[in-house]
C-alpha cells in the first residue's frame, strides 16, 4: 500500500552546482512511493566520486539537487499492489541508482534495490552496491581476470580500488597497485596487492612507467583499471602489453585528454570508457554479480573497510575530505545523527 501522505525528512540539498558548500541539510517532503518504488528509512548513503561530480557540475543536474546514488536502510512502504517477490515493509535493502540518498528518507525504484541477507548490517550493506559493483564488473566483465593476468590498480587504498584489489587477488590474478601514501600503502598491502608504488614519489609519467616495469618488466600489464584519470592514464598506456586493454573508468585527478586512436596502434592497445549502468541494466546479471558479491562478504573473503562515518549534516566536510585525497576505503553518511567519526 501507497503510504498516504507526504513524509517529513531532512536532506542534502543544494541549488547550484559549485564547492562542497552549495551542499545544505534541509527539511523536506518526501511524497508517496508510486507503483514500482519504494518508500525508504535511509540508515546510510554511500559517498561515491561520482557525487563529487554531480554536485560541481561536471555531471550535470537538475536542479534543485539532492546527491547520493547508494544506501541502505528499511522500507516503509511500497507503491502499486504487493506480490510475494517484492521486497515488503520492513525488509533491509541496499540501493544503487535512483539518487538522492545523502536523506533520511527517500524514494527509490524498487529495480534499483537489493535484500540485504540475515547477517549483513547496514553499514556494510551501504557500502557495497556502487563500488563493489564497479570493481566486480571490471575485473569480471571488461577484462576478466585470471591466475595468468597482471593488472595495474590505481588508487588502490580508495572505496573501488581497494575492492578492485581484493577481487582481482580472489579470481587469482598478480596486483600491481598505485597509491599516494605509506598509510594508504600498508592497506593496499592487507588487500593483496603483490607490490604497491607511492606515485606521489613517482609524480612524472617516466617515474612511474620506470617503478612499474622495475617490478614487471617493461609492456608487461594485461590491464590497467583506472579510476583517477588524467594524471594516471600516460602511465597506464606505456606499461600495457601488446593487446593490453586499458580500462579508464573515473576523473578522481580530472578528466583524459582527448587522444587519437593511433596511440593505441603501435601496441594494438583496447581502450575502454565504461559506467557501471551499462553493466546492471539487465536484472539477471545485476542479481548474479550481488550474489557473489554477498557471498564474498559472508565468508569473509571481502574485507569491507569504511574509512569514515558521518552525520548527513558533515556532507560538506566529507566531500572536501574526498577532493582532497584524504580518506581511504568507504565513506557513509549516517542517515540517524550520531557522533561524527571523520577519521574512521
Ligand atoms: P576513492 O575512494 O578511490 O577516492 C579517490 C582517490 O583517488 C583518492 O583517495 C586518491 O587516492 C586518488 N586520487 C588521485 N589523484 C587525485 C586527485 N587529484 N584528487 C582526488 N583524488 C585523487 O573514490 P571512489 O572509489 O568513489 O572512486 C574512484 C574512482 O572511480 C573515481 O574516479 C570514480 O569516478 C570512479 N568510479 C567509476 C565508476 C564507473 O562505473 N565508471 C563507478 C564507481 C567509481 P591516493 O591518495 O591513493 O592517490
Amino acid at each position: 500500500m501507497a503510504s498516504p501522505s507526504p513524509t517529513a525528512a531532512s536532506a542534502i540539498v543544494l541549488d547550484e552546482t559549485g564547492g562542497p558548500d552549495v551542499m545544505s541539510l534541509r527539511d523536506v517532503e518526501i511524497g508517496a512511493p508510486a507503483a514500482g518504488e519504494l518508500l525508504v528509512e535511509v540508515h546510510a548513503a554511500g559517498v561515491n566520486f561520482i557525487d563529487t561530480y554531480n554536485r560541481s557540475g561536471l555531471y550535470p543536474v537538475a536542479l534543485p539537487f539532492t546527491p547520493g546514488s547508494e544506501g541502505a536502510g528499511t522500507v516503509l512502504a511500497a507503491g502499486g499492489a504487493a506480490d510475494e517477490t517484492t521486497l515488503a515493509v520492513g525488509d533491509r535493502v541496499a540501493w544503487v541508482g535512483g539518487g538522492r540518498s545523502y536523506a533520511t528518507h527517500t524514494v527509490i525504484p524498487s529495480a534499483s534495490a537489493f535484500r540485504v541477507p540475515d547477517g549483513i548490517d547496514l553499514d556494510v550493506a551501504a557500502a557495497l552496491p556502487l563500488q563493489g559493483l564497479t570493481a566486480h564488473y571490471l575485473i569480471d566483465t571488461v577484462y576478466p581476470l585470471g591466475p595468468a593476468d597482471t593488472c595495474l590498480v590505481h588508487a588502490a587504498a580508495g572505496g573501488t580500488g581497494r575492492l578492485i584489489v581484493q577481487m582481482a587477488k580472489l579470481r587469482g590474478a598478480k596486483v600491481i597497485a598505485t597509491v599516494g601514501s605509506e598509510a594508504k600503502a600498508e592497506l593496499a598491502r592487507s588487500a593483496g596487492v603483490d607490490h604497491v608504488i607511492d606515485y606521489r614519489e613517482h609524480a612524472p609519467t617516466d617515474d612511474l612507467v620506470r617503478a612499474v616495469e622495475s617490478i614487471v618488466g617493461p609492456n608487461a600489464i594485461d590491464v590497467v583499471y583506472d579510476g583517477v584519470g588524467a594524471a594516471t592514464f600516460d602511465a597506464g598506456i606505456a606499461v600495457l602489453r601488446t593487446r593490453g586493454t586499458m580500462a579508464t573508468f573515473g576523473n578522481a585527478s580530472g578528466p583524459v585528454e582527448p587522444i587519437t586512436p593511433l596511440t593505441l596502434m603501435p601496441k594494438s592497445l583496447i581502450l575502454t570508457r565504461p559506467k557501471l549502468f551499462d553493466f546492471i541494466a539487465d536484472p539477471a546479471e545485476r542479481d548474479q554479480r550481488w550474489s557473489e558479491i554477498i557471498d564474498w562478504v559472508r565468508d569473509g573473503a571481502l574485507d569491507i573497510h569504511i574509512g569514515m562515518r558521518a552525520p548527513l549534516a558533515d556532507a560538506a566536510e566529507v566531500h572536501r575530505a574526498l577532493e582532497s585525497r584524504e580518506t581511504t576505503g568507504k565513506l557513509l553518511l549516517l542517515a540517524a545523527s550520531g557522533p561524527s567519526d571523520l577519521r574512521g
